[in-house]
C-alpha cells in the first residue's frame, strides 16, 4: 500500500490518529505553553512550591515572574 491510499482509507487513518497524543504531558501552569509533547518542546522548571501557587510545570518566562532575582542581571562586585 502506498502513503497515499493510506491517507485517502478513512478507517485507517482514523486508527493511526488514535495513537496520537492529544494532550501535552505537560504544559505551563500559567501560560499553558506545552512544555513536553512526547519529548521537550520548551525549556521549563517542576516547582514543588512557589509562593503558594499549586505544584507544577513552568516555563522560564512564567517562573520568572515569581523569582524576583530572576529579572535582575547577575552582579558580581
Ligand atoms: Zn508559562
Amino acid at each position: 500500500m502506498n502513503e497515499q491510499s493510506v491517507w485517502e482509507c478513512d478507517d485507517l487513518r482514523r486508527e493511526i490518529f488514535s495513537y496520537l497524543r492529544t494532550e501535552p504531558q505537560f504544559s505551563c501552569v500559567d501560560c499553558k505553553k506545552v512544555l513536553v509533547w512526547d519529548k521537550n518542546v520548551e525549556p521549563h522548571l517542576k516547582i514543588p512550591y512557589l509562593y503558594g501557587r499549586d505544584n507544577g510545570y513552568y516555563c522560564i518566562k512564567c517562573w520568572g515572574k515569581y523569582i524576583p532575582m530572576s529579572r535582575h542581571p547577575c552582579i558580581i562586585s
